[in-house]
């Protein structure tokens, strides 16, 4: 794993994440084992303490909390998800400032709204007649429409995140990767810790989420995980800020290709990204370091590219630079589903035990013992804790999955 060595093959991301878990014996069982520290398992840990106090939860995380996506996001919070809005989804934004109320989760954010960019308006959309920015970039982009939306600080949200589900009695095991599930009625993980030991433990229900990592495990095995790449400018001065159309400090993205976003941070640096690097070997995200020749030219065409937008951010200075994994399908639609191989636990289904789905269920009607949940492709800062609380509550048995979220969609 890239994050417990001395320097980060991923780069470091500007903010803190200010966390140490209690240490925990490992117990020999669990109500519920949730695979992942992100947003979304830690969210959704602290949910199952919330609805349930009277199980146990534990948290198994391979590297440190934040690790993954969480702790190396742009930090852009956008509603609904990747592919649009989604029957019965709900409002994501009132949701996820919910969620962040009842947590107690303080982590500056602001719903101010996000700007769509383009390089011209496309049908539908008016555009903005006035818009503040003007950037060089393959044609000149504009803003073109003002979604719902804002910003946030990423690490403060894995750190408040993080406590809460301490603070609700989840325990949190780091550095504790799960190798495999032995599917039954009683699933049991095999973990082994960073310094080699392995070590097992039986749970009555899983959440995977563990995203773009380990996807043999999680069930997602036939989709691609890439790495997308992040890049933060020295804070620049008020004046300049205003010459390039961001005094406002709205988050932007485009809404067309070659890809771009970005927004200011409170010190008036500014956080851009774009791009996606492969692993050259059978999608081993773990395996891809930043420095490397093919992902140090995508930097450096990002960079240059950033210094091309604008006159006045020719001369800019670059602080950083990391990669975070990121997981998206076709359809850009989540995956919120069973796990291809889990049991059938509850009412009225065939289990299907670990060789697939049985013949006259879908993956909707029978409750069974694993859910994987993840994919939020670009989108998931506020969906990902948004969905983790979701989770929770189906596996309580107190709510059912969407319908749009299955792993054939
Ligand atoms: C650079 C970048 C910028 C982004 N910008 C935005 C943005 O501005 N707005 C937005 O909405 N979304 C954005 N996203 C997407 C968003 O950050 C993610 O969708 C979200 O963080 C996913 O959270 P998660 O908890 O599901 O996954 P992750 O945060 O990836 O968490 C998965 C965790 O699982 C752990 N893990 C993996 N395998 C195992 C195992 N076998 N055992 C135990 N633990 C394991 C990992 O170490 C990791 O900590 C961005 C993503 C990246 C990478």
């Amino acid at each position: 794993m890239p994050f417990s060595a001395r320097r980060d093959p991923w780069g470091s991301p500007p903010w803190n994440i200010s966390f140490t878990p209690q240490r925990h014996k490992l117990p020999a069982h669990v109500d519920f084992a949730v695979i992942g520290g992100g947003f979304t398992g830690l969210a959704a840990a602290t949910w199952l303490r919330i609805l349930a106090p009277d199980n146990s939860v534990a948290v198994f995380e391979a590297a440190r909390i934040g690790a993954g996506a969480s702790g190396r996001t742009g930090g852009m919070v956008l509603a609904e998800t990747a592919a649009g809005n989604q029957p019965g989804l709900g409002d994501v934004l009132a949701g996820f400032r919910a969620i962040l109320e009842k947590m107690r989760v303080r982590c500056d954010l602001e719903l101010s709204g996000a700007w769509e960019i383009a390089r011209q308006p496309s049908s539908g959309q008016a555009g903005h007649t006035q818009s503040p920015v003007a950037w060089n970039d393959s044609g000149i982009l504009r803003v073109v429409n003002e979604v719902p939306g804002g910003t946030l600080d990423p690490g403060k949200l894995v750190t408040g995140l993080a406590r809460a589900a301490q603070r609700h009695g989840a325990q949190i095991h780091e550095n504790h990767r799960v190798q495999n599930v032995s599917w039954s009625a009683t699933p049991e993980l095999h973990l082994t810790t960073s310094r080699g030991a392995a070590q097992k433990i039986s749970a009555a229900k899983i959440l995977f989420a563990s995203n773009a990592l380990s996807l043999p495990q999680s069930g997602l095995a036939d989709m691609h995980p890439r790495l997308t790449l992040a890049v933060l400018t020295r804070p620049i001065s008020e004046k300049a800020l205003a010459a390039i159309g961001l005094a406002e400090r709205k988050p932007f993205y485009t809404v067309d290709f070659p890809y771009l976003w970005g927004r200011v941070r409170t010190d008036l640096s500014i956080v851009w990204g774009a791009g996606l690097v492969q692993s050259p070997d059978a999608d081993d995200l773990e395996r891809v370091d930043i420095t490397a020749e093919d992902s140090a030219a995508a930097f450096d065409r990002l960079e240059n590219r950033i210094c091309h937008l604008h006159p006045e951010l020719e001369r800019i200075k670059f602080a950083r630079r990391w990669g975070g994994p990121i997981l998206f399908r076709d359809s850009w639609k989540p995956v919120f589903d069973w796990h291809p191989q889990s049991v059938a636990t509850g009412f009225g289904g065939t289990s299907r035990g670990a060789t697939g789905r049985a013949s006259n269920v879908t993956s909707h009607d029978v409750s069974r013992n694993a859910i994987v949940l993840g994919a939020y492709a670009g989108h998931g800062v506020a969906l990902s804790s948004y969905l983790g609380t979701w989770a929770a509550e189906v596996l309580l048995g107190r709510r059912k999955l969407p319908q749009w979220s299955a792993l054939d969609t």
